[in-house]
């Protein structure tokens, strides 16, 4: 918007801009220019770009993705943009029953990002009606889920206030208070590293990154702590079926599937950027050595997960060893569990890898909700 005074001092800009424009290699469209003045400047303005070409708008205009001109413009633009994003969501929701990964996907790295850069862009945008379409259908949810949703979007709104009001530690700490000592131990494992990466990264076949419907959802009621729906009251070995008895139980091999799984992809990883990279390498048989730690295996056809040679510098070789382990077992609820573990199997395997093998030995300890050990070991 500019006001009448200026028009002449643009339309000189403009002649400017067309005379030595192409010199530098800008050739300036009029037909795709569009000057947008207040109503009480239009005739002014038609009048002094007249034979230019330029297209004149006293309503607005489209810029860069959003609107610039009248209120009414604005909110039309704004409207016809809500309206899209509400049967784009409409679409995606029916996707979700079948699809709910890949819906996630397309919400979180294309829907939203729409949504989020017209928000930054423009002022006084009403987005109820997606919120509505997004809690009500997008999120599939029970009249008592419902209800509870709610509880928790009224118990939140109080909270949040207070967050503005104290330091970030303290307010982690007054939550935790408020929730209790159960679901903020919960909170802790959550907010270990990489605990939320799988809800970040997009759903690649060629990685294993994909996820059927039930595994999808299995996975967010595992982040939520929310008992999983129709499983058996007891464990097929006889112990009572929980949520945290099925992560540790060792019947049908789970157990050591997850750890397979992280150490094949770990080798995997490591392989494209590694040398000599090695899958349950075997330790160099013993001849008499002793170590000053009684902890450490000595046993003669001790293994590790894997070997790669380039690790922490350009030929030495390095061992890992993977651990994955669950933060709700009875035996892991104590403080800083993972740095325990990873102390452990330092005991266990540093002083032979470093004396016999003449190489150097990093754990590689994970918990089952998607932490990492604490690690300034783990190559990223
Ligand atoms: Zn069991």
């Amino acid at each position: 918007m500019i006001s009448c005074g200026l028009l002449q001092q643009l339309k000189e800009w403009w002649d400017c801009l067309i005379d030595i424009g192409p010199g530098l290699g800008y050739f300036p469209n009029a037909k795709k220019t569009w000057l947008v003045v207040k109503s009480q400047h239009y005739k002014e303005a038609v009048k002094v770009f007249k034979d230019t070409g330029v297209q004149i708008s006293k309503e607005g205009q489209r810029y860069l993705g959003a609107a610039i001109g009248t209120d009414a413009f604005k909110e039309n633009f704004i409207q016809t943009k809500v309206d899209t994003w509400v049967s784009e969501l409409q679409s995606l929701t029916g996707i979700a029953k079948v699809e709910p990964q890949l819906a996630y996907a397309a919400f979180t790295f294309g829907l939203s990002k729409r949504w989020l850069f017209v928000m930054w862009t423009m002022e006084n945008i009403t987005t109820k009606p997606l919120v509505d379409l997004f809690s009500d259908q997008m999120i599939e949810l029970s009249p008592e889920d419902s209800e509870k949703l709610r509880t928790s979007v009224t118990a939140s709104k109080s909270m949040i206030s207070n967050f503005k009001r104290a330091h970030h530690m303290q307010r982690l700490k007054g939550l935790k208070e408020l929730i209790g000592p159960k679901k903020a131990k919960h909170v802790d494992n959550l907010c270990k590293k990489g605990t939320s990466a799988w809800l970040t990264s997009l759903p690649l076949e060629e990685c294993g990154f994909t996820l059927n419907k039930q595994e999808f959802r299995d996975a967010l009621h595992l982040r939520y702590n929310i008992p999983l729906k129709g499983t058996p009251t007891f464990c097929s070995c006889g112990q009572r079926n929980t949520l945290d008895h099925s992560l540790v139980c060792k019947k049908g091999g789970f157990v050591s599937m997850r750890h397979n799984q992280i150490r094949d992809l770990e080798a995997t990883l490591m392989s494209e950027v590694c040398k000599d990279v090695q899958r349950e390498p075997t330790l160099l048989p013993l001849s008499g050595e002793t170590f000053n730690l009684r902890s450490t295996n000595v046993a003669s056809e001790a293994r590790l997960d894997i070997s790669a040679r380039g690790i922490w510098n350009s030929v030495d070789k390095t061992f890992f060893d993977v651990r994955v382990f669950h933060p709700g077992a009875e035996s892991n609820k104590t403080t800083n569990i993972d740095m325990a573990f990873e102390q452990e199997k330092k005991r266990t395997y540093n002083r032979r890898v470093l004396e016999v093998e003449k190489a150097t030995f990093t754990p590689l300890v994970f918990s089952t909700t998607g932490g990492s050990g604490n690690s300034d070991c783990i190559p990223s």
